[in-house]
């Protein structure tokens, strides 16, 4: 039996019994929905893709870690460029993590 509900992010139909709104992701858990893991960080531009190359996140704060003002670190540009690379890292390590876990859980239930 399925059961049709109306996605209230999208307005896609979909059938209840599926991990959320098939099209954007919407109330599943399946949160990286519609990119697909795994992500990749691109050193040449700070920003994470997912698999297809898709831009998925942006690495910001150069301002911060550059900049002279009274909140800024006053880093050179290679050590600011080197710390977005250590934190895009490490984002791309853990969402990688959850889209498996997330993946797993799908096949036992
Ligand atoms: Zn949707």
């Amino acid at each position: 039996m399925s059961a049709e509900t109306v996605c209230k992010a999208c307005g896609e139909e979909f059938d209840t019994r599926h991990n959320g709104c098939p099209v954007c992701g919407t109330g599943g858990t399946d949160v990286y929905r519609p990119f697909k893991p795994p992500f990749v960080y691109d050193v040449h531009g700070q920003l994470i893709n997912d698999s297809e190359g898709d831009r998925v996140l942006d690495m910001r704060g150069w301002g911060r870690l550059t900049g002279r003002g009274s909140r800024a670190a006053g880093f050179s540009d290679e050590l600011g460029a080197a710390i977005q690379d250590r934190i895009g890292r490490r984002v791309v390590e853990l969402m990688n993590a959850d889209a498996k876990r997330i993946e797993e859980e799908a096949e036992e239930a």
